[in-house]
């Protein structure tokens, strides 16, 4: 099936199976479990789509109100995406604290014991 997105250009098979699976992974901002809704960064770039929550995504706090559920977490568009990206390659991987604090850590701790 293929899918039309508001502005005519339609979307492959292949784009549309990767956005389904950014669409079942937690709110990248916050973790909120999923279903979550893919935020394009660059309108008809479904490849870089980011995983939110609809408070994240379109709430008032959200990307596209006042941010400030963002600048809370001190996230924006590219961090967020790094979330989603490190959690299709495992979804066992955590937050952004946990990946900046806990994961780098633990890798910190891994390269000096060599
Ligand atoms: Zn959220
Ligand atoms: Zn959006």
């Amino acid at each position: 099936m293929i899918m039309k997105s508001k502005n005519q250009a339609p979307i492959s098979r292949t784009a549309s199976a990767h956005m389904q699976r950014v669409k079942e992974l937690p709110c990248s901002v916050c973790d909120e479990p999923g279903p979550s809704e893919a935020h394009h960064i660059r309108q008809g770039l479904h490849y870089t789509t980011v995983a939110l929550c609809p408070s994240c995504h379109r709430g008032a706090g959200g990307w596209h109100g006042t941010r400030i559920m963002w600048q809370i977490r001190k996230m924006d568009e590219l961090a967020a995406l790094d979330v989603t990206l490190a959690r299709l390659a495992d979804p066992s991987v955590a937050g952004r604290g946990a990946i900046t604090e806990d994961w780098m850590a633990r890798r910190k701790q891994s390269c000096n014991s060599n």
